[in-house]
């Protein structure tokens, strides 16, 4: 039978001309690293993002070229991302937070040529630039002069049609911050990020239409900003970026922008919390709230929700888009008693169309979605990656599933559930410990700021937990409050064998707890 449909590739420029034709005084207004504040609109950034690309093919680009960006969320980065885009090049986001030579490693490995950055990398660009022989081009996206980005493109009229190709072509390069090992490098195609958009803009998942008012705090560099840059114009919808994260220049935009919908990871709601203590108001018109990158603590969704706000949990990674759960509600929600409520937005969410997943035990073999078995995670989908950037073979197997390496539990109606990552669940006696849980729990405690939990080796039982605790500023909580906190809430057998108070946890440049570093500095706290 012949196809009797209009073949369309879904290129990814396509979204930027339906948002500047269809929503094009959509506000999109920026907050700059030095408190000026600028407004344009869909039609500007389509404007912009066309001039850019005409000054990238005058500086030789080509198709394919990787051009680089190491920079906060503004306007100028979403026209960087579309003009590069739309010249048929790869926009490849680094993390400005990874480590230098983490950092000279990618730019080599992707072989960028092109960096656009913000005035405040200034320095590390002068670090890096001796490093990295391939990047020909300098520009500052958020400065004037010589090297700006408005001065590239001022002389460009934006007369300019995208670059048009199979949908299959690649257009985004993001990199996985690389806690163990070196970094790999995910390649998005137009068709797996615009299928990824289409899909989070769904109730399922951000809920977005033309009324949003959208303030994404997660990063564009990392994990190609859950999304939102993609999503965010094909509703139509309108943007507030800040370049800074400061919980007070945070919450006072979301007030006088009047902004519905934020993203973020925990971190970035446990800042807004201790602004609100101080005295401050808290976001008034905020309707979803959506917790990614690590577990969402209970308490933090309690908070939430008690300020009149949906919240909803995702789960994801760089090798998935990056989102591959989020929270729903049942038909049920509204009957639903406020501590059901809470069990179930605590877990990672349920499964959008397009992507599966399944748990394995350490053979392969596939575990019942009942609840309790807990397994390695596995998942296939149209967004979710096949081979990392320039390796030799694929990471997913004969069937196409990719371990996410994440421990997970599936329950009967579908939720998932992280108990952990498989390197860092306690193994004690051959049952598994799940990290993630025991400090849920002990945050739960009060006077408990931040608490991490690893397994320490142990004579007879393998590994046994030891947990870490940083303290709420003039909080005296010691450890037996602790303990008889968490034997409501676990079980005996997981209760840690010590309790160590400190006075910070390091981090991994997304923010997560460092685990690696954990354990070198408390391996040898043998366990009693
Ligand atoms: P990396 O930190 O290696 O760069 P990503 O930033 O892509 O990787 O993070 C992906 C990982 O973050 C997931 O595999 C998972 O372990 C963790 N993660 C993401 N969202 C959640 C969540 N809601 N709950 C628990 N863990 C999460």
């Amino acid at each position: 039978m012949l196809n009797t449909m209009q073949d369309v590739e879904l290129r990814v420029p396509r979204i930027l001309d339906h948002a500047a034709r269809e929503h094009g005084t959509r506000a999109i207004v920026t907050r700059w690293a030095d408190g000026r504040e600028t407004r344009t609109d869909w039609a500007g950034i389509a404007h912009d993002a066309r001039r850019l690309a005409q000054a990238l093919e005058r500086l030789g680009m080509r198709p394919g070229d990787r051009i680089a960006t190491l920079a906060m969320n503004h306007a100028h980065h979403l026209v960087a991302w579309y003009g590069a885009m739309g010249m048929g090049g790869i926009i490849h986001t680094l993390n400005p937070r990874l480590f230098e030579d983490q950092l000279a490693f990618i730019i080599g490995h992707a072989e960028d040529r092109v960096l656009l950055y913000d005035r405040a990398f200034q320095p590390l660009v002068d670090r890096l630039r001796p490093r990295c022989p391939t990047i020909k081009h300098y520009v500052v996206m958020d400065g004037e002069g010589a090297d700006s980005l408005g001065d590239l493109i001022a002389h460009e009229d934006g007369d300019y049609a995208w670059v048009d190709g199979p949908e299959h072509d690649p257009c985004m390069l993001a990199y996985t911050s690389g806690t163990t090992g070196d970094p790999k490098g995910v390649l998005y195609t137009h068709r797996s990020s615009v299928i990824h958009a289409l899909t989070v803009i769904t109730p399922a998942i951000f809920n977005l239409s033309s009324r949003g008012i959208v303030l994404p705090v997660v990063p564009m560099f990392h994990a190609a900003g859950w999304g939102l840059p993609l999503a965010v114009p094909i509703a139509g919808a309108s943007f507030v970026f800040s370049a800074v994260n400061e919980p007070a220049v945070l919450c006072d935009l979301m007030n006088r922008e009047r902004v519905t919908h934020s993203a973020g990871v925990p971190t970035v709601w446990l800042g807004m919390f201790a602004h609100i203590d101080a005295g401050n108001p808290p976001p008034a018109h905020l309707q979803l709230a959506s917790i990614g990158g690590s577990a969402a603590p209970r308490a933090m969704i309690e908070r939430l929700m008690g300020m009149g706000m949906d919240v909803s949990h995702l789960w994801g990674m760089t090798e998935t888009s990056p989102v591959g759960t989020a929270g729903q509600r049942p038909p049920e929600w509204d009957d639903m008693p406020r501590a059901a409520q809470l069990d179930r937005t605590e877990k990672q969410g349920q499964i959008p169309f397009g992507i599966e997943l399944r748990i394995v035990d350490d053979a392969g073999v596939k575990l019942p979605r009942d609840g309790t078995s807990a397994g390695r995670l596995q998942c296939r989908g149209p967004w979710v990656v096949r081979r990392y950037y320039r390796a030799e073979t694929d990471a997913i197997d004969a069937e196409g599933w990719f371990d996410t390496g994440d421990v997970a539990v599936l329950h009967p109606d579908g939720t998932m559930q992280i108990t952990d990552r498989i390197k860092d669940v306690i193994k004690s006696g051959g049952e598994w410990i799940s990290s993630v849980d025991l400090e849920n729990a002990a945050i739960g405690c009060p006077g408990v700021a931040e608490a991490a939990a690893i397994g320490v080796p142990h004579p007879h039982w393998d590994e046994r937990p030891l947990l870490l605790v940083v303290r709420k500023p003039g909080a005296t909580v010691d450890g037996d409050a602790i303990r008889d906190h968490l034997a409501t809430q676990v079980a005996k057998w997981w209760l840690p064998d010590a309790i160590v108070f400190v006075d910070d946890l390091p981090h991994t440049a997304t923010g997560k707890l460092l685990k690696t570093e954990l354990r070198r500095r408390f391996g040898d706290h043998v366990a009693a």
